[in-house]
């Protein structure tokens, strides 16, 4: 997956083709994977991380810090990449993040981030394809 795939419509059925079914639980079902479960928690490679869905690229090994909470952390996202939405689900008020191109959901940013943002995107592996550079 190199290439985007630009503003993707595919109906639910597509999506359950193309993704797995973990994938699809957080991508589509907006899940969330197990702490510590994810295969970029520790990760310290140069690269970047594309969306899982579309093949975008949402965010850089650059902006990728170790916060302990148990999945990968970045202070800040591209340009333009990811959205941000209330969400209220589980009796929180959080910030949902999702991918600007095919809107598929990433995770959740909260305001306990590292300078110079000060924001702590905390995003699912799941989510998250890495390209090494
Ligand atoms: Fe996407």
């Amino acid at each position: 997956m190199s290439e985007p795939d630009t503003k993707p419509n595919r109906s639910d059925e597509e999506w359950r083709e193309q993704l797995t079914e973990e994938e699809y639980e957080i991508l589509r079902e907006r899940g969330t994977e197990a702490r510590f479960s994810g295969e970029h928690v520790n990760r310290d490679d140069d690269g970047v991380y594309r969306c899982k869905g579309c093949g975008e690229i949402l965010f850089d090994s650059e902006t990728k810090y170790d916060s302990g909470c148990g999945w990968p952390s970045f202070y800040a996202a591209e340009n333009d990449a990811v959205e941000t939405r209330e969400d209220t689900r589980h009796g929180m008020t959080r910030t949902e993040v999702v991918c600007a191109n095919c809107e598929g959901h990433l995770g959740h940013v909260f305001s306990d981030g590292p300078e110079p943002t000060g924001k702590r995107f905390c995003i699912n592996s799941v989510a998250l394809k890495f390209e090494d550079e």
